[in-house]
C-alpha cells in the first residue's frame, strides 16, 4: 500500500443537517505520545496513519468519489520562537471555502464558525504534541526550509450514485506537518498547452475537480525536467493564468509587477494578496491586468508562483513550445526573495504585522 499522509490524530467532522445547520465534532482518532509514537515499527506507523485516514460516518459511493463534488482549503499554522501557534489569514480560507461550496451548490457554514472549529482543532492537535519547534536556523534561509502544520479541511458529499447536487454534506478538516518545500537547485517552468479553466467554468474555486488538469499538466512538465506547469488562457493561449497550484507573478523589466487580474479562471490565492499588498507598501508598482507570454519573454525580469504550500516560488526559466528561456537569474536583492522574507518573517513572527493577518492560536 502506498504511504498514507502521516494526519495528526485530532480531525474535525461536521454534518450538514436536514433542518440547515451544521453538527460538528472533534475525534481524537489513534492518539500517540510523540515518545510511544516513535517506538512503533514503520509499519504500524503507517497502520496507525491509515485508521487515522479512515471515517465510518462517510460513504465511498458518492458524489465526491464519483464526480470530484467537492471542495478543499489549505491553511497553515506556523510555529512562533515563543513557543506559541499562529494561523494566517485563516478567515480568508474560511471565506473561500465557503463560496467554493457555494459555487458546487453545497450548503454552506459560516467562516467565523469554521474559523472557531480550525482554531479548536489546532488547540487539541498542538496540545496532543506535534514534532515542530521554531528553530532560529530557518531564519538563514528566509524559511525556505521552515517547518508548519498543513491544516486540510475540505468537503464530501452525502452518498448518492446518480449525478445530483449534494444537499447534506459533511466538512472534515485534518492536519499534517510540513516541512521545507523547496528543493535547492534551479525551478523551472513549462508553458503547458492544456486549459485548467474556461469562462464559464470553475477555475474561481478551489474545488476537486480543478486538479485533474492540474495534475496531468504538472506530470508532463515533471517528465520534460520542469517543476512547475504554467496554464495560458483557454481562449487564446495568449495570456498567463495560473501554475498547476498556484497564482503567478511577473516583475518587468521596468520596476512594475503585473499578475492575472481575478476572474472566472483565476483563483483568488490568499498568497495573491498577501504579495500585492507587502509589494505596494515597499513601493513597488502593482498591476491586475493580462499578461502575455510575450511579454514576459520580452520584458520579464522576474517570474514567481504564490501559494500557501510555499510561499513565493521562484521561477528561473521557462519552456513554451519546445524552447528554453531564461529568466533573469534571481539573487538576494531580487524582489522575490524580498517579498518572501517579508512573507515568511510575518507568518513565523520574525516581523512585525500591520495588517492583522496573524491569529493567535
Ligand atoms: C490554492 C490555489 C492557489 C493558491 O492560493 P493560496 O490561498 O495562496 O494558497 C492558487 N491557484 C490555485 C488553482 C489554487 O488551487
Amino acid at each position: 500500500m502506498a504511504f498514507a499522509p502521516n494526519i495528526h490524530s485530532w480531525v474535525y467532522l461536521a454534518e450538514f443537517q436536514n433542518g440547515g445547520t451544521w453538527k460538528g465534532s472533534f475525534q481524537n482518532k489513534n492518539p500517540y505520545t510523540l515518545a510511544d509514537f516513535a517506538k512503533l515499527s514503520q509499519e504500524e506507523q503507517r497502520a496507525v496513519y491509515t485508521a487515522r485516514n479512515q471515517f465510518s460516518e462517510l460513504c465511498l459511493v458518492s458524489y465526491t468519489s464519483q464526480y470530484a463534488l467537492g471542495v478543499f482549503e489549505g491553511l497553515k499554522a506556523f510555529p512562533q520562537a515563543d513557543g506559541s501557534w499562529t494561523m494566517f489569514r485563516p478567515l480568508d480560507n474560511c471565506k473561500r471555502m465557503q463560496r467554493s461550496m457555494a459555487g458546487i451548490l453545497q450548503p454552506t457554514m459560516e467562516p467565523e464558525a469554521l474559523l472557531e472549529a480550525l482554531l479548536e482543532l489546532m488547540r487539541h492537535t498542538i496540545e496532543q504534541g506535534v514534532d515542530i519547534k521554531y528553530q532560529s536556523s530557518w531564519e538563514r534561509d528566509h524559511f525556505n526550509n521552515a517547518c508548519a502544520i498543513y491544516i486540510r479541511p475540505f468537503s464530501y458529499s452525502e452518498p448518492g450514485l446518480g449525478v445530483n447536487r449534494s444537499q447534506t454534506p459533511w466538512i472534515i478538516a485534518v492536519s499534517t506537518p510540513v516541512s521545507g518545500y523547496f528543493d535547492s537547485g534551479k525551478s523551472t517552468a513549462m508553458i503547458s498547452d492544456r486549459v485548467r479553466a474556461m469562462p464559464g467554468g470553475t477555475g474561481w474555486i478551489k474545488c476537486a475537480s480543478n486538479y485533474v488538469i492540474s495534475m496531468l499538466a504538472r506530470c508532463e512538465a515533471r517528465e520534460k525536467g520542469f517543476m512547475e506547469a504554467i496554464f495560458l488562457d483557454g481562449k487564446e493561449q495568449r495570456y498567463l493564468e495560473e501554475g498547476s497550484g498556484s497564482n503567478i507573478f511577473v516583475l518587468l523589466k521596468n520596476g512594475t509587477l503585473v499578475t492575472p487580474e481575478l476572474k472566472d479562471t483565476i483563483l483568488p490565492g490568499i498568497t495573491r494578496d498577501s504579495v500585492i499588498k507587502l509589494a505596494k507598501a515597499e513601493g513597488t508598482c502593482v498591476e491586475e491586468r493580462p499578461v502575455s507570454i510575450s511579454e514576459l519573454l520580452s520584458d520579464g525580469a522576474e517570474l514567481f508562483a504564490t501559494g500557501t504550500a510555499a510561499g513565493l516560488v521562484p521561477i528561473h526559466g521557462i519552456d513554451y513550445k519546445g524552447s528554453y528561456y531564461d529568466i533573469s537569474s534571481q539573487d538576494e536583492e531580487s524582489l522575490t526573495v524580498r517579498l518572501q522574507t517579508r512573507l515568511k518573517g510575518i507568518q513565523y513572527g520574525l516581523l512585525p504585522d500591520p495588517y492583522d493577518w496573524v491569529v493567535k492560536i
